[in-house]
């Protein structure tokens, strides 16, 4: 029964084969919380980025129902059957997964034809840690895609906010799904969200409510006009469409293929990403911090007397905190 141990350089020449199976392993791999796990993982990783890198990171984002699931897909499918060569990988990050411990983004059956698809793989969200550790292993599963062979990489995500700028911060193109006929939608998002979009998609627009999505999306277009033009120089564009039906899925590959032709030519395709490394690195730092400090049991233990005398009015907050960080500054220390 003991399956043997596979070695980094193992993971990496699986995953270069093509081996889902492997890369599955893998992707476990990084997001496993254990040290001595971890430890093979950052090899991986790094012996995989060599091979990243070459793909069309696509973030997807809108509220549960808007027809995620089914848009990708669709749209996945379509992508897949424009080129044999292609591979297409969805990854999700799901901010609910922190509470539940559950998944409900990236669930194989939820979408019918990818899931059976020979050159696709779909990776729920993973499951543990803050959002901050949930979005930087999808970021490590990236580059493992990427080394794969995938050349398209999808990233799915619900939320309210921040899990869309995770996402954001991982993709060259970030795509707002909206539901035609829901009511008054411009309204409803936040701004930070259409301001975050390259591109604005209304699902749904099949039947009777075809003529509503058009003036929906007419809206959206006029509202859009209001903001300065995003860094891409690329203006946001605006479609509508039916994932269900299958109309003008067309139309939106060609908004998102004429998007990364145009910041090809531009220099902001490798712009984005230099920042966005950038910003991976300040993450990495931040959360490996934060995780090191709050996993300690002595900090645990002193955090918790701490936060009862600042609630009894024992003791002022900024002294608590000025407290236990002396403490955990000194442990440091004597560890070194
Ligand atoms: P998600 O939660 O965003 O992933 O949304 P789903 O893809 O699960 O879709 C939610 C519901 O909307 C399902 O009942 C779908 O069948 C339906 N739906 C999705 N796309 C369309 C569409 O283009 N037109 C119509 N009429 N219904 C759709």
């Amino acid at each position: 029964k003991h399956r043997p141990q596979l070695t980094a350089a193992d993971y990496v020449e699986g995953l270069r084969k093509g081996d889902t199976t492997i890369l599955g392993q893998a992707v476990t791999l990084v997001e496993s919380l254990l040290p001595e796990k971890q430890a093979v993982a950052q090899e991986v990783i790094e012996k995989c980025l060599p091979y990243a890198g070459k793909s069309r990171r696509i973030g997807i984002t809108g509220v549960p129902g808007a027809g995620k699931s089914t848009s990708i897909d669709v749209f996945g499918t379509y992508l897949l059957d424009r080129n044999p060569a292609d591979k297409l990988a969805v990854l999700a990050i799901d901010p609910s997964s922190e509470r539940s411990k559950g998944s409900i983004l990236g669930d194989k059956t939820r979408m019918e034809k990818l899931s059976i698809h020979p050159r696709a793989f779909i990776r729920p969200s993973p499951s543990a840690g803050s959002l901050g550790g949930v979005a930087r292993k999808t970021r490590e599963t990236i580059v493992l895609c990427e080394a794969a062979g995938y050349n398209h990489i999808f990233v799915e995500t619900v939320g309210v906010g921040q899990s869309e700028t995770a996402v954001h911060s991982m993709v060259d193109f970030f795509l707002l799904i909206q539901i035609a006929g829901a009511g008054d939608e411009l309204q409803g998002i936040k701004r930070g969200i259409m301001e975050m979009a390259d591109a604005i998609a209304i699902n749904k627009a099949d039947g009777d409510n075809v003529d509503r999505a058009k003036i929906q999306a007419a809206e959206f277009q006029n509202a859009l006009h209001l903001y300065p033009l995003p860094p891409s120089g690329v203006e946001p564009k605006v479609t509508t469409y039916s994932g269900y039906y299958n109309l003008n899925i067309d139309t939106l590959w060609h908004i998102i293929d004429d998007y990364f032709q145009a910041v090809d030519r531009n220099g902001y395709f490798q712009e984005r990403r230099r920042q966005q490394e950038k910003y991976w690195m300040y993450e990495t730092i931040n959360e490996q911090l934060k995780s090191n400090f709050y996993n300690d049991p002595e900090i645990d233990d002193l955090l918790r007397i701490k936060q009862r005398m600042v609630l009894d009015n024992k003791q002022s907050s900024f002294v608590a905190a000025g407290d236990i960080l002396k403490f955990y500054f000194d442990k440091l220390k004597k560890t070194d």
